[in-house]
């Protein structure tokens, strides 16, 4: 295995190198970019690179064969590091970083990366889900970021540089990872053979956003099928706010009894309303509508009905990350979705259909 399993990214690849050539690699890293786009594989293969008993680290690129490569993969290697949230909690715990309470400094990633290498001349650590660090994992972490133990290699990952503390992102070199490819995304779906059929793949990738993960979301049929529903209600305006907030409500419901089941689904809904408002921005400012048919579609429908001014638009835009941002808050979704559904309804009425003193009323458009 090389980096040539490694789909995108091949900038931040050619970065590392030429740092890694120089040996002025960094002690602390944070990854950040969108779920779904292979930062941990790529962390992996960088910590492949760096353990590997065979090509020199300055080449950084891993024979894949040598016992080293073969336990970084198997995610045993004893100088590798990895800790993730597990998926029962909603934290990255403490624990994990620091040791417990009895064993505080003793145990724990911070404790293990300090250590001497037992087989390759460095230790890498890796941290998934930097997401959900909190201000005490934050904190406990600081002191290693800020002086890496000599040769130690620590890899952040996050979604967004943002989501880390000032305080982190001061302290770690930052990668920003972008999307994939259409092309890239069909070829990882039918690599690691969620599907063998390609125009399968290529189905889910459109819906993907440049992420496996996203398109995977997508091989349900019923949300797909829930999405063309969706997108004609916005596009077609032919239901009451009270209605369509029905219609999400029972289809998030749907999703199971555990709250963050019915989170993730909501996210997926936001994800299309924010990719149709996204898209009637775009119309409304004069430039082509991009998607697959089902959204071009209506978002040229909704433009036939009425919707002609870009701030209208950009309003319900702006609505729907407000709602995603409540989702991440963890508000409860039923009132994320009743009051979202009622206002983005309210500042979409088509303009002669508008009260007259809509933006008097506390319903109407933001800002
Ligand atoms: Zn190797």
């Amino acid at each position: 295995m090389t980096w040539t399993d490694i789909r995108g990214h091949a900038e931040i690849v050619e970065q590392l190198r030429h740092s890694a050539k120089k040996g002025r690699l960094a002690g602390t890293y944070l990854f950040a970019g969108p779920a779904g786009i292979g930062k941990r594989t790529f962390a992996t293969k960088l910590a492949q690179s760096l353990l590997c008993e065979v090509n020199s680290e300055a080449a950084l690129n891993p024979c894949g064969h040598c016992p080293a490569c073969q336990q970084v993969t198997a995610l045993s290697h004893p100088d590798l590091e990895v800790i993730s949230k597990p998926p029962d909690k909603s934290l990255l715990p403490l624990e994990l970083l620091i040791g417990d309470r009895e064993h505080r400094m003793q145990e724990g990633l911070c404790h293990r990366i300090s250590l001497k290498p037992s087989r390759g001349g460095r230790k890498v650590a890796i941290i998934d889900d930097a997401d959900y660090l909190n201000q005490e994992g934050a904190n406990a972490l600081l002191k290693t970021l800020e002086e890496p133990p000599a040769r130690a290699v620590l890899i952040l990952i996050t979604t967004s540089a943002q989501r880390q503390l000032p305080t982190v992102r001061s302290r770690c070199q930052i990668l920003r990872f972008q999307p994939l490819s259409f092309d890239d995304v069909v070829e990882v779906l039918l690599s690691r053979e969620y599907t063998a059929s390609r125009e399968e793949a290529e189905a889910w990738a459109a819906l993907g956003d440049g992420s496996v993960s996203q398109a995977l979301a997508w091989s349900e049929a019923g949300l797909r099928e829930f999405r063309e529903q969706f997108l004609n209600h916005l596009a077609d305006n032919d239901l009451p706010s009270y209605e369509l907030a029905k219609f999400v409500s029972t289809f998030v419901e749907e999703a199971g009894k555990e709250a963050s089941d019915r989170r993730n689904r909501l996210r997926h809904v936001l994800t299309i309303a924010n990719a149709f408002y996204r898209q009637l921005c775009h119309v409304t400012q004069g430039l082509p509508a991009t998607g697959d048919p089902v959204l071009t579609g209506a978002v040229t429908r909704s433009m036939n009905s009425g919707w002609s001014r870009s701030d209208k638009a950009a309003s319900c835009l702006e609505r729907c990350m407000e709602a995603e941002a409540q989702v991440d808050a963890n508000a409860q979704p039923v009132t994320i979705i009743e009051c979202w559904i009622d206002e983005v309804a309210q500042m979409s009425l088509p303009a002669q259909r508008a009260p007259a003193n809509l933006s008097s009323q506390k319903t109407g458009p933001r800002r």
